[in-house]
């Protein structure tokens, strides 16, 4: 059995440095190691081009590397090679930036501000064709749903209180 994982050549790293640099300023100091995956994997009936991992401490302990991560990598991007090597330079820039979107960086967080995030839209492309006005309705119609049903929870607090507080007054209410 062969070993599953292979480094990545130097044109992949220079194409990735480049769109990190240009997309995602704030992953500057994120350590992010690229590698292949020789082996093919589906998720939903598709091939899974390439996929994301936050490290863990022990994966950040393994991956120490005295002259690019002192401490470990953040983030470790799996690309299939049989995939890579099929798509143009273009379709690559697409598929880097999106593994890279699931990145985000907690400002707030010190010990660890490197997380990961789910994809922002599921649809389908009927849909995002016909809502091509209004792309991010869902997130609009969202929020105002949400917000309805935090004012739900702030009136029956509300109203607990005010149950609360006839209590107090002997119960005779008014
Ligand atoms: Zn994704």
């Amino acid at each position: 059995m062969g070993l599953r994982y292979e480094e990545v050549t130097e044109d992949v790293t220079k194409l990735f440095n480049e769109v990190q640099a240009r997309h995602f300023p704030e992953l500057k100091n994120a350590k992010i190691i690229t590698l292949f995956d020789l082996k093919k994997r589906a998720s939903g009936g598709r091939v899974v081009l390439g996929r994301i991992m936050k490290t863990n401490d022990l994966l950040r302990h393994l991956t120490k590397d005295e002259a690019i991560a002192i401490e470990g990598y953040d983030y470790i991007i799996a690309l299939d090679k049989e995939g890579w090597n099929a798509i143009g330079d273009a379709d690559r820039v697409r598929l880097l930036r999106h593994e890279l979107r699931h990145t985000y960086y907690d400002i707030d967080s010190e010990s660890n501000p490197y997380r990961l995030l789910d994809h922002s839209i599921t649809d389908f492309y009927e849909e995002v064709e016909l809502n091509k006005d209004d792309p991010r309705w869902r997130e609009r119609v969202a929020t105002i749903v949400e917000a309805i049903y935090e004012q739900k929870k702030e009136d029956m607090k509300q109203d607990r209180n005010k149950g609360k507080k006839r209590k107090g007054y002997g119960g005779n209410g008014e």
